[in-house]
């Protein structure tokens, strides 16, 4: 008998929502970051300092600590806030002088000592009172990497100040929580829901009620969220689907403003999610809004699957908008209004919404695109995302003109892909993608040069770390290339369907 692993299973994790000594209890400052653009998880984003437990916070004694588990993850919040923004948040701490903290922060970065014993070393002791629980938020399962984060409100020690330690984070600074929160809703920022609920929770004022006020929502007790607003008036909607692995789910995206709501890609073949979706829509609709349309990135089954479920929910009075490729592809879904290459979808109400579309074949031949050009918004659809490219629909020279038109887009300041989180590091992210394919295409070329002929040679020469269930996917991505190597006059395809050197 085997184990049977959940790789997506939430790892446990611990963040600190740090106070400044002696703030305004109107509206306090909090210490925020920007997590580095290079980071996998989040990169880019506004946020608190935290991270992944280590096995040894665990063995670190926490005074006054209720059960062994919230003593692991204060521990482990303590040691983030340390690692990344140099606070100690320990009793002995004022003992120190700032040399002393300095090496002992050089002694833990450098793994002389544990965290355990480097406290144990110079007679320190974390406290629980210290540490107030103020939720703990579970990643929802449409992202590869999951976390179950305990988040603990801790006022900066005295005589120590947060300087942001070069490495994860690419900024930091104190600011009333109010503010923060304003800038978010500017489109200036880009943030997950338990960073937005602590920001507006503490512009309420530091109050008796504060802890309750954070842990009011079901979400802030590991209750999944549903709805993601990463960005004001874009709200992603993850739903389940039977879409390639790793992925799980489809995004959907409700883009709103005082009168209007566009739906997208209501993705979704079970009743279920379907139900989760309209529920969503429902809610806008009774704000006083009205569905404009349903609109489609491509044609995938996995982002059209539940587009005739919201028509029928809506009773039938809403309008399918898609490219002509894609309107062409579809054979039982009715596409009532085509979009064009450059055209643009805008909201009636406030705040002004405006989208361009672009067509963006790679993926899919109808593939589509949108960009709030004022707000930096890119919605990517398949475009970035675990890609495959499959002929004939897919087609690798295509796709990557399309990325380097994403990629000259001025001021994007946030991707919405079709799966997984939003990307708060566009052009990293467009740039990385484009590394990707082009070193893909390299190798596959070495291999066609030292004799590999066909996909399926090419394959077992290239993909040497991938499992041979998924081998036929990848021959079919490994086609892609070969098509633009002849068009690019690199490659030759012979009578026999075998790729030569040119
Ligand atoms: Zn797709």
């Amino acid at each position: 008998m085997t184990l049977s692993v959940n790789p997506n299973a939430p790892k446990d994790a611990a963040a600190v929502i740090l106070l400044r000594r002696d703030t305004n209890p109107k509206n306090p400052e909090v210490f925020w970051v920007k997590r580095g653009d290079k980071l996998a998880f989040l990169g880019g984003f506004h946020a608190f300092p935290g991270g992944q437990l280590d096995t040894s916070d665990s063995e670190v004694v926490v005074k006054n600590s209720s059960d062994s588990q919230t003593a692991a993850m204060i521990s482990g919040a303590a040691r983030e806030l340390f690692e990344e923004l140099g606070v100690l948040a320990a009793r002995g701490a004022e003992r120190l002088t700032k040399g002393q903290r300095a090496s002992l922060f050089d002694d833990l970065e450098s793994g002389r000592m544990s965290w355990p014993s480097l406290l144990d070393h110079y007679g320190l002791q974390l406290d629980a009172g210290d540490f107030t629980f103020a939720g703990r938020w579970v990643t929802p399962p449409f992202s590869a990497r999951r976390f179950d984060t305990w988040f603990f409100l801790v006022t900066c020690p005295a005589k120590q100040e947060p300087r942001v330690v070069p490495g994860e984070l690419a900024a930091g600074e104190w600011i009333a929580a109010q503010d923060a929160y304003d800038r978010w809703l500017g489109a200036h920022v880009v943030a997950v829901p338990p960073t937005l609920h602590a920001l507006k929770t503490l512009a309420g004022g530091i109050s008796p009620d504060l802890v309750d006020r954070f842990l009011a929502p079901p979400q802030a007790h590991g209750d999944p969220v549903r709805k993601i607003e990463f960005r004001p008036h874009y709200i992603c909607f993850p739903v389940r689907t039977p879409t390639k692995p790793p992925a799980t789910h489809t995004n959907s995206y409700l883009i709103y403003n005082s009168k209007e709501i566009l739906v997208m890609d209501p993705g979704s073949p079970y009743a279920d999610e379907q139900d989760a979706l309209a529920a969503c829509v429902d809610e806008l609709i009774g704000e006083g809004r009205e569905v404009r349309e349903i609109v489609l990135t491509h044609l995938h089954p996995d982002h059209v699957g539940g587009v005739k479920a919201l028509i029928a929910h809506l009773g039938g009075a809403v309008a399918v908008a898609a490219h002509k490729e894609t309107a062409q592809g579809l054979s039982d879904i009715e596409v009532n209004r085509l979009i064009h290459d450059e055209d643009t979808i805008k909201l009636e109400g406030d705040p002004h919404i405006s989208l361009q579309a672009l067509h963006t074949p790679g993926h899919a031949r109808g593939h589509l695109c949108f960009h709030d050009e004022q707000t930096g918004v890119l919605i990517t659809g398949d475009n970035i995302g675990s890609v495959l490219i499959d002929p004939p629909q897919g087609n690798m020279s295509d796709y990557l003109n399309s990325l380097q038109r994403m990629r000259a887009l001025p001021n994007l300041s946030v991707l919405f892909g079709g799966h997984g989180p939003a990307m708060a590091n566009p052009y990293n992210k467009i740039d990385e993608y484009i590394a990707h394919r082009h070193e893909r295409e390299a190798h596959i070329l070495q291999a066609v040069h030292s004799g590999a002929a066909t996909p399926k040679e090419i394959v077992a020469h290239v993909y040497t770390d991938v499992s041979p269930k998924v081998h036929p996917m990848a021959e079919r991505a490994v086609l892609a290339h070969l098509e633009k190597l002849v068009a690019d006059g690199l490659v030759v395809r012979n009578d026999h369907e075998q790729y030569l050197t040119a």
